[in-house]
C-alpha cells in the first residue's frame, strides 16, 4: 500500500529512540509564482528546456528573510518570547505525534523551534552576532531555508507540545512565523496557497462555483426528501434569514462530512429555524492561519462579515470545522469586527454543537437514541477546538458540549484513554495545512498515536465508530486510518449521529 514503512500499532505510550534524518527527504510542493501573487507574496520561476520549471528564492532573499523575521518579532510579542525563553528542559521532546511516528529528532518540538531560533540568535542577539559558535547561532543559507521548508511542513500547528512546556512555548506560532518568512521570499507551499487563491476567486477551498453549489444543495434536498419524505431545505443566499451558517466546503460533497450537513439541516428544520448558506462565504476554513499570514486570514474572514451584512442575518453559526472555529472563536471580531449589527443575545459566532445542545436541552428535538445502537462511539478532540478555542460560556465547554450532544443521541459512548483526549488530544496527523498527498508519508506516520489510542478503545471497549467535529480530521482519518486496518465508515460527523437519531414530523423511514 505504501512505499515506506507503516508504523506498527502498539499500546500507548511508546516513545521511540531517535533516528537522525528519517524525514529530511520529505517536503511539500512549492507554490508557483502566480499563486504567490494572489496572496500578495512574490515568487520566481526558472524555466529549463525539456524539464519542469523550478520555483526558486527571489532575488535578495537573504536580507528580505531577516527583515521579515524582524518584522514578525516586532509584531508578535509571543514569537519574541518563544525565541528567548526555552530552557531546554526536554519536557516537550516526546509530545509530538510526528516525532513519535517518524523517530526523526528534528520533529521534536524543541528541535523544530531551534531550526529558527539558531538563525534568530545570529541576527538578533548580541552573543549570536559576535560569538555565534558559543551560542549555537548559524547563518541563514539556502540549505537552512530548505531544512525549514521540510521540517516546518512536518508540524501541524497542533499546540500539543505547548500544553506540556513549563513556559507555554507554542511551536505552532514558531511554525507559522517560519512559513510566513518562507512565503515572503518565494517559498510558499503549493497546497495552502492554491487553496487560499481559490477562496479569493471562487469563494471556497474546493473551487466550487455558485451554480455548482446551488445544484449540490438542490440535489441534497431531493435525496433527503426521497429518504424520509420530509422537505428539509438547504437554503442558499436567502436574504433576511436569521442565521448564516458557514461551514467547510467538504460538507457539500465528502463523506462523512455531508451527513453532518444533513444533520444541521434537520436540526434547523425541526426547530423551525430560519437559516441560510452563502455563496460568497461558502467556506468556513481559513488557511491564512496555517501560513501565519494575518493579512490573508483577515481577507478571508472579511467575506463572512460581508455575507452577513448583505444577507441581513442576525446570527453566525459555524459548522464542524476545527481550525475555522479557532479563527472564528478567537480572532473573528479582531479580524472582521465589530459585529454589533448581529443579535447580541447570542455568541458571535456560535458553534453548531452549542446550537444543537441548546435545542436538545430544551426538548425541542424528537430523538430516538436507539437508532444509533448499532454503534459504540468515541470522540476525537480536534486540536484547534481543544487547545486553541472554547465553546459555550465556561472553560472546558469545547470538551463537554460535543460529548453532551453525542450522549444525547447515542446510548453507547466511551472516551479514549486519558492523555490522548481533551487538551492532551493527539492530532489526526493532517492538520495545519498538511492534508496533501505530497506529504502522505508524514500523514501516515503522524497518525500513529491517535490510531493506537483508537485501537485500544476498540479492543478494550468495543468501540466501533469515532466521531469528530473537524473537516480536516475527518478527511485525514477516512484516508489514512485504513493503513492501520480501520475502515472509512468508522469515522462519523457528530451531526451525522444527530441526523440518525432525530425524528422529524411526518418522517417515513425507509425500513417502514
Ligand atoms: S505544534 Fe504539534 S505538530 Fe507542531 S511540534 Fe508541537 S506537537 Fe508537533
Ligand atoms: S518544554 Fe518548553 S522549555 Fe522545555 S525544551 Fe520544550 S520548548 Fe523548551
Amino acid at each position: 500500500m505504501a512505499d515506506y514503512e507503516v508504523p506498527e500499532l502498539k499500546e500507548y505510550p511508546v516513545v521511540p529512540l531517535p533516528v537522525e534524518g528519517t524525514m529530511e527527504h520529505l517536503s511539500p510542493f512549492v507554490a508557483k509564482p502566480e499563486f504567490q501573487e494572489a496572496l500578495n507574496y512574490v515568487g520566481k520561476k526558472i524555466e529549463k528546456e525539456g524539464e519542469m520549471p523550478e520555483y526558486v528564492l527571489v532575488d535578495g532573499w537573504h536580507d528580505k528573510a531577516i527583515e521579515k523575521m524582524g518584522d514578525l518579532l516586532g509584531r508578535y510579542r509571543g514569537f519574541q518570547v518563544f525565541m528567548d525563553s526555552c530552557v531546554k528542559c526536554g519536557a516537550c521532546t516526546d509530545k509530538c505525534h510526528y516525532f513519535i511516528g517518524t523517530k526523526d529528532p528534528k520533529n521534536m518540538p524543541v528541535a523544530r523551534q531551534d531550526l529558527l531560533r539558531s538563525v534568530y540568535r545570529r541576527y538578533f542577539t548580541f552573543a549570536g552576532k559576535f560569538f555565534p559558535k558559543l551560542v549555537g547561532a548559524r547563518d541563514l543559507t539556502e540549505d537552512v531555508v530548505q531544512e525549514w521548508y521540510s521540517y516546518f511542513h512536518q508540524c501541524s500547528e497542533c499546540r500539543r507540545c505547548s500544553v506540556f512546556c513549563p513556559y507555554g512555548i507554542d511551536t505552532a506560532e514558531v511554525t507559522m512565523a517560519a512559513r510566513e518568512i518562507m512565503a515572503h521570499i518565494g517559498k510558499g507551499q503549493k497546497y495552502n496557497n492554491e487553496i487560499i487563491g481559490k477562496v479569493f476567486t471562487i469563494g471556497n477551498n474546493l473551487g466550487l462555483p455558485e451554480k455548482a453549489l446551488a445544484n449540490v444543495l438542490e440535489g441534497l434536498e431531493e435525496d433527503v426528501e426521497y429518504d424520509i419524505e420530509v422537505p428539509v431545505k438547504f437554503p442558499l443566499d436567502k436574504k433576511g434569514a436569521d442565521i448564516l451558517l458557514v461551514t467547510p466546503s467538504a460538507d457539500f460533497f465528502a463523506e462523512p462530512h455531508i451527513d453532518g450537513l444533513i444533520g444541521y439541516a434537520k436540526v434547523f428544520h425541526a426547530t423551525n429555524t430560519s437559516w441560510t448558506l452563502s455563496s460568497r462565504a461558502s467556506e468556513a476554513a481559513n488557511f491564512g492561519l496555517f501560513i501565519g499570514s494575518y493579512e490573508n486570514m483577515q481577507r478571508i474572514s472579511m467575506r463572512i462579515r460581508t455575507a452577513a451584512l448583505e444577507l441581513g442575518v442576525k446570527r453566525i453559526v459555524y459548522g464542524e470545522c476545527g481550525h475555522a472555529w479557532r479563527v472564528g472563536y478567537s480572532f473573528l471580531n479582531t479580524l472582521a469586527g465589530p459585529f454589533d449589527f448581529l443579535d447580541q443575545n447570542y455568541p458571535v459566532p456560535q458553534h453548531i454543537c452549542e446550537f444543537t445542545l441548546d435545542k436538545l436541552q430544551k426538548g425541542e428535538l424528537n430523538i430516538d437514541k436507539s437508532r444509533n445502537d448499532d454503534k459504540t462511539v468515541t470522540f476525537h478532540d480536534s486540536c484547534n477546538v481543544a487547545r486553541a478555542s472554547g465553546m459555550g460560556n465556561y472553560p472546558g465547554g469545547q470538551f463537554d458540549i460535543p460529548r453532551a450532544v453525542i450522549n444525547a443521541v447515542c446510548n453507547n459512548y466511551v472516551d479514549m484513554e486519558p492523555g490522548t483526549t481533551h487538551d492532551a488530544t493527539f492530532c489526526c496527523g493532517g492538520g495545519g495545512g498538511l492534508l496533501t498527498d505530497d506529504l502522505m508519508e508524514l500523514r501516515v506516520k503522524g497518525i500513529l498515536p491517535r490510531a493506537s489510542a483508537l485501537n485500544n478503545a476498540v479492543n478494550e471497549n468495543g468501540v466501533t465508530h469515532m466521531a469528530a467535529i473537524c473537516a480536516i480530521c475527518k478527511s485525514q482519518f477516512t484516508k489514512v486510518l485504513p493503513y492501520y486496518g480501520f475502515t472509512m465508515d468508522q469515522i462519523v460527523s457528530v451531526h451525522q449521529l444527530v441526523s440518525e437519531a432525530i425524528i422529524l414530523e411526518g418522517q417515513v423511514d425507509p425500513e417502514d
